[in-house]
């Protein structure tokens, strides 16, 4: 069958660099997968790949897509888990790797305007120096771009707090269908509300790149606390941990961020992690309080108080070394998983639970049952034998 690639590449090349459009197959491969297991079985590789330096460039592609009815896929980091940013049926994928610039950070009006390839991260870091953050934090923050953010509406752990990206979304530039460019939200207003008509800018957001490609955005960042705590809480029972957040509610303490982590993850942790002295029990609670330092430390005490209710044990890591020991570890969990199993492969899968706080009970029971995972002695042998190590590394092997 005669491919259309060459001819495609070669009109493509007509309105962007030469090296900036790439059409052979080796270099095309990877763009054939995000972080989807859809895309690892279905190798849906594209016919080309453009790599734009400008809004004008990207609406000179999709005018040729429009005119040659070819598909357009726009690209950010690829970490995405459900095929979004792969050409499923061909076409040109529009990669943002090239525009990733940080255009205008205004603190007085907590507000950045980015362009969409800018990472996560980058963003966080130049935030920094003026105060600010960038409140929603997915797990894939030091790969994932800001336009892929505001395409899938990413959030993270600060999501109890914080919210998700649409409510940090104030304008953004987008490419049409047809190539014509249009802006939501005043692109170049300070105002937080604009009320000029249907509200465009909530439309787009979520939208996963159906309804426009976004070539710049105005975010709003938030003053970035400068104390945070974090709360460790065992307990017996899965239900207490939502019951523990319910209280907290109850006493008006709105938690910056809560991590429940169950049986199979805390066992997965300590065999990486056995210093850190993750307790036993039927799940752990992260429970991180930010703001001012007073404030922290009187949050936080408050916070440990109200878990002590349920929990079985607590602790309280005020130390800047300390928290980032816990969240590193919580960050490493996956690579932990694959400790439990030693001779198995694809030992972790990720996926988002997308179902109300007083759910998560009662959904991970179910989960837990469906694979058969229970209190197995095995998992427990080695996590056994590292922390005796711990205790006593000069005790020879053998007799451990
Ligand atoms: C380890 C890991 C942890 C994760 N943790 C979280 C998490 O905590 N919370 C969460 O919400 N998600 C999480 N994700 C999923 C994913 O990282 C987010 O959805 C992220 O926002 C995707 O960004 P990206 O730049 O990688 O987008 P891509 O995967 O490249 O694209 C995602 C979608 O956005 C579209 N898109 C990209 N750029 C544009 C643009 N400029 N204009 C229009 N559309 C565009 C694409 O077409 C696609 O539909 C995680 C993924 C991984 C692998």
């Amino acid at each position: 069958m005669q491919t259309v690639a060459p001819r495609l590449a070669s009109r493509l090349r007509e309105v962007v660099a030469a090296d900036r459009v790439i059409d052979d197959p080796a270099t095309l491969l990877p763009y054939a997968y995000d972080a989807s297991f859809w895309s690892l079985r279905m190798n849906r590789v594209p016919d080309v790949v453009v790599v734009p330096v400008s809004t004008a460039e990207v609406a000179a592609v999709v005018r040729i897509a429009d005119e040659t009815n070819t598909p357009v896929v726009p690209r950010g980091g690829g970490t995405g888990q459900t095929g979004g940013a792969v050409a499923a049926r061909g076409g040109i994928v529009i990669s943002f790797a090239r525009m990733r610039a940080i255009v205008e950070i205004d603190r007085p009006n907590l507000q950045a305007v980015v362009e969409p390839g800018l990472v996560f991260a980058d963003l966080q870091a130049a935030l920094l120096p003026h105060g600010l953050f960038f409140p929603p934090d997915p797990g894939s923050g030091r790969a994932c771009t800001l336009g892929g953010m505001v395409a899938n509406n990413a959030s993270g752990p600060h999501a109890v707090r914080w919210g998700t990206t649409s409510a940090y979304v104030l304008g953004v530039e987008l490419v049409l269908a047809d190539g014509s460019v249009i802006q939501t939200g005043g692109l170049h207003s300070k105002a937080l509300k604009s009320s000029s008509g249907i509200d465009l800018t909530k439309l787009f957001v979520g939208s996963e790149g159906t309804l426009g490609i976004a070539t710049r955005l105005r975010l709003r960042v938030q003053p970035r606390p400068s104390a945070r705590a974090v709360v460790l809480a065992g307990y017996n029972a899965l239900e207490d941990t939502v019951g523990s957040l319910d209280d907290l509610f109850k006493e008006g303490i709105l938690p910056s961020t809560a991590e429940l982590l169950d049986r199979s993850a805390v066992e997965a942790i300590r065999l990486y992690r056995p210093d850190l002295g993750l307790p036993d029990g039927e799940a752990v609670l992260f429970i991180e309080v930010e703001g001012t330092p007073g404030y922290v430390a009187s949050a936080a005490r408050m916070v440990e108080a109200i878990a002590k209710q349920r929990a079985t044990v607590t602790s309280l890591a005020e130390d800047e070394a300390a928290i980032q020991r816990l969240w590193s570890a919580r960050s490493g969990l996956a690579a932990a998983a694959a400790l439990a199993h030693p001779n198995k492969h694809r030992i972790f899968a990720g996926e988002d639970l997308a179902v109300p706080l007083s759910e998560i009970p009662r959904t991970i029971r179910r989960a837990r049952d469906r694979q058969g995972v229970r209190d197995r002695g095995h998992l427990l042998r080695p996590l056994r034998r590292r922390e005796r190590a711990l205790r006593d590394p000069h005790r020879p092997e053998r007799s451990r």
